[in-house]
């Protein structure tokens, strides 16, 4: 025993307590009680797309979540959706000091369609199943299993001095859980805006989607936007005989297609001004060039001339935009016959990074194909999610790679923003807060299809890495709450 500790001393107590956590958190996840947890969340039936689940989404809330939140020192409440019967909402929060900063953690509890029939023999989705690394079940990636890491992880943090509900952290934490995800996270946006004291925190962190490979621990910040709308052409009614009308008759089918062609061009190349993006920043395009090329099995060969010139394809996916032809309908291909179709219509799809102005896009684009000597078409917003994204140089990024690098010894892979679309906006937006996001599954996770599962591996993995992060904000939340 000895009452002098040098400073180095305390340093390698502090790493090696670190470890001894993020160890314990990694073999929790690997162990059979945390396989009877996620078992118990799998069986809930909490569909969101389908009616009639609002029962099992307020039990799952009400019974698997609360009761765990309680015995961490939680205050949690369940709220109605306010756009909804079936999809409640809970706030959880652990203050300790309305002055300390604030970390909100967020989760969804239900699930997709399940499509019962259709998973591989011996799968049944309410079963959590174990094969191998493999834990199969409807919601084991999506987002059962990467909640209950976040909460395992928490956990750890909190029982490492004694009683885990009068631990000390040094910052409060706050949980918002929806069970509407999947159903477009209905009255998700509307709550927040009506909970946004209730909701105030410093930094959001959640865990949801994919990494960008499964032995690749990953960070997302933001997500493109994405925009659908439809051109049509309406001419007149009916069809009319391609010989006797064709030359008289304006096509609408014709019209369409050089509509689109003015907006994008047959490489793929977005022409029309406002729907591109500015340049990408710098430390956008630093975070791209370290991303790991992934060899995804069974994904088609990436064209190399397709899409903005000058760019790399994870610059096209991570910091560009790009617009897709979703669907044409004109005519019946099916029975095609000799006639100039009197209606025309395309839908199409810009997905968006930050600093698009999508504001009065239908104006822009009609004026635009006007100016371009396109006549009679209709520009129709479907509907608009917008893009987010912190910078990668935010301080937090950097706190949160460090924390994962000492945690596994290699480096995260940071994707500025999602190629993909999620309601990151009603946490970057309607509350603020910069986003970090640390998903614990990966590409081949059948997510949303049968046959769904978590990887054991990942989700003690990723157990690890948020104790680790719980660990780092206690010992320097300045690091990470960079705006107290
Ligand atoms: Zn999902």
């Amino acid at each position: 025993m000895t009452d002098v500790h040098t400073g180095r001393d305390e340093a390698a107590d502090s790493t090696a307590r670190r470890r001894a956590l993020t160890d314990s958190a990694g073999a929790f996840a690997r162990s059979s009680a945390f396989f009877v947890t996620l078992a118990a969340r799998v069986a809930r039936r909490t569909e969101s797309q389908a009616a009639g689940n609002g029962a099992a989404a307020h039990a799952y809330l009400g019974e698997e979540i609360v009761p765990e939140l309680e015995s961490l020192g939680f205050d949690s409440r369940i709220f109605d959706n306010p756009e909804s019967d079936e999809h409640p909402l809970l706030i959880a929060s652990r203050i300790e000091n309305p002055d300390l900063p604030t970390v909100l953690l967020y989760g969804h509890g239900d699930v997709q369609f399940a499509h019962d029939s259709q998973w591989s023999a011996g799968l049944d989705p309410w079963i959590l199943t174990q094969d191998g690394d493999r834990l199969y079940g409807r919601g084991s990636a999506d987002n059962k299993g990467q909640h209950t890491v976040n909460s395992l992880a928490l956990r750890t943090v909190l029982a490492a001095d004694g009683n885990p509900a009068e631990a000390v952290l040094g910052f409060n934490v706050k949980i918002l859980m929806e069970t509407a995800e999947e159903a477009g996270s209905k009255g998700l946006r509307t709550f927040a805006a009506a909970h946004r004291d209730e909701l105030a925190a410093d930094l959001f962190l959640a865990s949801d989607g994919p990494r960008i490979a499964a032995d690749v621990p990953t960070l997302f910040l933001g997500s493109r936007g994405a925009l659908n709308f439809r051109l049509v052409a309406h001419e007149r009614e009916g069809n009319h005989h391609s010989g006797n009308w064709g030359g008289k008759l304006r096509n609408p089918a014709t019209v369409i297609a050089a509509a689109i062609t003015e907006l994008v061009d047959g490489n793929g190349v977005i022409r029309i001004p406002a729907l591109r993006p500015d340049d990408p920043p710098a430390s956008v395009l630093e975070a791209i060039a370290k991303l790991p090329d992934v060899d995804e099995e069974g994904a088609p060969e990436v064209d190399p001339d397709w899409g903005e010139p000058g760019l790399s394809p994870a610059e096209r996916v991570f910091a560009f935009n790009v617009l897709e032809v979703l669907a044409l309908d004109a005519g019946d291909p099916g029975q095609v016959v000799n006639a100039i179709p009197g209606t025309a219509s395309a839908t199409l799809q810009l997905r968006f990074v930050v600093g698009t102005d999508v504001d009065d896009f239908e104006e822009r684009v009609r004026s635009f194909l006007r100016e371009r000597g396109i006549r009679g078409v209709d520009v129709e917003l479907e509907h608009c999610m917008p893009a987010t994204r912190l910078d990668p140089s935010a301080p937090v990024v950097a706190a949160a790679a460090a924390s994962i690098a000492e945690t596994t010894g290699g480096e995260a892979a940071i994707e500025p923003n999602l190629g993909g679309t999620i309601p990151n906006d009603v946490f970057a937006e309607v509350l603020g807060l910069p986003t970090v996001w640390v998903p614990h599954s990966y590409p081949g996770c059948n997510q949303h299809a049968p046959d769904e599962h978590a990887l054991t591996s990942i989700l003690a993995q990723g157990a690890e890495i948020m104790t680790g992060m719980f660990w780092d904000m206690r010992a320097h939340p300045g690091d990470w709450f960079t705006s107290k």
